[in-house]
């Protein structure tokens, strides 16, 4: 394109809340045949809440929120927020007066899989199944009951155990945004595929997938096995588009051949993307490729 076609597009662009960071990414757009979507804060909300607590043992409920609160305090994930929240709410209607927790030591993160550490003598662990199995914790009936059907729910279940044995747990739920199957659905009439990419388990995964219509979904991915995926279909020839949020989706919104940051997602993802949607509505997927389809048949 030539400069005045970039400048008027990007002029175009920036009325709409789409910011187009330079020619390349105006001219790559419009070749996009493959959408490809991180899940939370991209397709859900990214707000997540506790919906359900459950105890698995005789622990009481005064020492399960308060050894919750201790471990997940510390961390920066949305759903620990929100686990906190919840556990200090529980805590007070169990008549607790004091607002004070326990201290945590030997914390540890755990990427993609939950916390850990010590309040006292006791071990504590806060997290995903995959956290569970990473530190031998047996999962009984019980919890794989509360975990599969709350997953099926498209929520996200998160386990507390107490010296290596299962405590408890939560389900929390993120719900997806009001314009995602509709966005996804225009995308599919204009012969682009849609792909998710999402580090929670699979059938969460799975569960909103089909409730936004996604055509594929991958699950249990970190943040360089996201940019692999994005590599896997460039090689089999296809021009992709990564829209993404977090932190986490960086090194894949760089590996696209076009990155769409989410407008009030991190700083670090919005740096690695060549647009940002500033509005943070899925709709401007659209509307980014439109202007690069609109731009390039113009001056061929
Ligand atoms: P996403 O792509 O959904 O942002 P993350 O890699 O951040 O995925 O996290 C993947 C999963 O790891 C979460 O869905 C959750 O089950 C678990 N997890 C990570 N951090 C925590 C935490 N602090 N507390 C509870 N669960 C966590
Ligand atoms: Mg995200």
């Amino acid at each position: 394109a030539t400069p005045t076609a970039v400048m008027v597009a990007t002029g175009k662009g920036a009325s709409l809340g789409v910011l187009i960071k330079g020619g390349n990414a105006l001219e790559n757009a419009h070749k996009v045949k493959t959408v490809v979507f991180d899940k939370t804060g991209t397709l859900t909300v990214g707000k997540p809440a506790v919906v359900s607590s459950v105890l698995f043992s005789e622990v009481s409920m005064e020492d399960f929120c308060d050894l919750t609160i201790a471990a997940e305090a510390n961390s920066e994930h949305p759903i620990a927020k929100a686990v906190v929240e919840h556990a200090k709410m529980l805590r007070q209607k169990h008549g607790s007066q004091n607002d004070q927790f326990s201290e945590v030591k030997d914390f540890e993160v755990h990427p993609g899989a939950g916390v850990s550490g010590k309040v006292g003598e006791r071990a504590i662990l806060v997290g995903n199944k995959r956290l569970m199995r990473l530190f031998n914790v047996p999962l009984g009936s019980d919890v794989d009951r509360y975990v599969s059907e709350n997953e099926h729910l498209a929520r996200t279940c998160v386990l507390v155990a107490v010296d290596g044995r299962a405590a408890g747990g939560f389900a929390v739920t993120d719900p997806v945004k009001p314009e995602a199957a509709l966005v996804i659905s225009h995308l599919h009439s204009m012969r682009i595929s849609s792909v998710m990419v999402t580090g929670d388990n699979w059938a969460t995964a799975n569960a909103i997938g089909r409730q936004v219509g996604i055509q594929k979904v991958f699950a249990e991915t970190d943040p360089l096995g996201k940019a692999d995926k994005i590599k896997e279909l460039q090689l089999q020839g296809t021009s992709v588009a990564m829209v993404g949020d977090g932190i986490n989706d960086s090194p894949a919104l760089v590996a696209a051949d076009v990155g769409m940051a989410i407008g009030a997602g991190t700083d670090v993802a919005i740096e690695a993307a060549d647009v940002v949607l500033m509005k943070s509505s899925l709709e401007d997927v659209v509307t980014a490729i439109d202007i690069s389809r609109k731009t390039m048949s113009r001056i061929r």
